[in-house]
């Protein structure tokens, strides 16, 4: 097998760089070096985040990322970005993304790259988190490299031999778009019966609704009303058990046909910030997929019964990833992983039961490994990947 790129062992020669991680929730921003961040500033996009208003905020933040670090612009060997497409990562121009309203065609590098005078770089979030987990994490050792983060949506990157997939139109590898329900309903792309919309948070939480409202949930409704209750006294970080060593955060565990039965997730900031993007995407709904899990895992019937189908059409998604892709690895980030077991033996379970041999013999699947840094990391990484090679899609490879 052909080496990785860039061995880890480099990242201390790796010049600085600033990564902007621009969600519809959250945007970020981080002076790094390879992996590492020197300094880290993250606000809440807050209800409106117009571009006209969310712009100063990112390059005030990144002002305040560099004072933080203690450097200056001159310093940075570019500023990368990840921003949630449609997006042309040539021009660095983003199409109106469903979750950032009125980002209609707006020139990202070209406005970051006038105020402060360095390289720029933008690519889509998923992809620049499948380029961080190549670079820096759990896709280092590996040529064919699939992520797919299982989040509020589901999102996905594809690195073959070092390269981004983009494809014809920079809309490549949408892999919570893909059917598995042909008779399903209805999703936000225009398709039916996507994964995203069985298995996301989201839809986890949609499932959950709707058999509480055909009076099908009383016991489910009961646990999330427990829960309001002692919200005050029950941390939510010491509502699910942790066990250290179930991956996210340096270390690869790879998942195993199925997985020991002991496994548990470790507890990270992503399961929140998930659940945080439902309270205000959903806030009509009742319970979110964080209530749904817990649920679950207390052992309530219908809640693990709405986890094992999410579970199972995840598990069939990763069939027609192996058989698409026949891919060296799988990294499997967001928040909803970190339900851990629940989700991913069943998930696992259909792999087995499904998949080509040869592919699935091949392939590793593995928790991500840079936690809610991931999205920083990439957008840093940016700089090394397109910069070293001279591509377009920065200021100066265009110029
Ligand atoms: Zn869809």
């Amino acid at each position: 097998m052909q080496q990785n790129t860039l061995p880890p062992d480099d990242t201390a020669n790796l010049p600085l760089v600033i990564g902007v991680d621009l969600g519809g929730t959250q945007l970020r921003t981080a002076v790094l070096r390879g992996p590492t961040l020197l300094s880290r500033v993250g606000m809440l996009t807050g209800t409106n985040p117009a571009p006209e208003r969310i712009l100063p905020l990112i390059f005030k933040a990144i002002e305040q990322a560099l004072a933080e670090a203690n450097v200056g612009m001159d310093a940075m060997a570019g500023i990368g970005i990840a921003a949630p497409g449609p997006l042309d990562h040539r021009t660095g121009i983003v199409f109106d993304p469903p979750n950032m309203p009125g980002w209609n065609r707006v020139p990202l590098r070209d406005l970051f790259a006038e105020r402060f005078h360095v390289p720029v770089y933008v690519e889509n979030d998923a992809n620049t988190c499948c380029l961080g987990e190549y670079m820096f994490g759990a896709g280092r050792s590996y040529n064919m490299v699939v992520y797919m983060t299982i989040s509020t949506g589901i999102g996905g990157g594809v690195m073959i031999n070092g390269e981004i997939m983009e494809g014809a139109s920079g809309i490549a590898a949408e892999l919570g778009h893909m059917t598995i329900d042909r008779h399903g309903e209805r999703c936000n792309c225009g398709n039916i019966g996507c994964l995203e919309y069985i298995a996301s948070g989201t839809a986890i939480a949609r499932h959950a609704n709707k058999v509480i409202h055909a009076g099908e949930g009383a016991e489910l409704l009961n646990f999330a009303r427990t829960m309001l209750q002692h919200s005050d006294t029950v941390t939510n970080q010491s509502a699910l058990p942790t066990t250290p060593g179930y991956g996210y955060e340096g270390e690869t565990v790879e998942l195993r046909f199925p997985p020991s039965p002991n496994s548990t997730p470790d507890q990270s900031q992503d399961l929140q910030e998930t659940q945080k993007t439902q309270e205000m995407q959903e806030d009509e709904l009742i319970v979110n997929a964080r209530t749904v899990a817990l649920a679950a895992e207390a052992g309530v019937p219908v809640a693990r019964a709405i986890i094992q189908n999410a579970a199972e059409s995840l598990g069939i998604g990763l069939v027609n990833v192996i058989h698409i892709f026949n891919p060296d690895v799988i990294i499997l980030g967001g928040g909803v992983t970190q339900m851990g077991p629940m989700l991913l033996e069943p998930a696992l379970h259909v792999v087995q039961e499904r998949a080509m041999k040869v592919p699935r013999e091949a392939v590793h699947i593995v928790l991500a490994q840079l936690g809610h840094n991931v999205g920083l990391v990439g957008a840093g990484a940016l700089i090394y990947y397109y910069g070293k090679r001279g591509k377009n899609g920065g200021t100066e490879g265009t110029a």
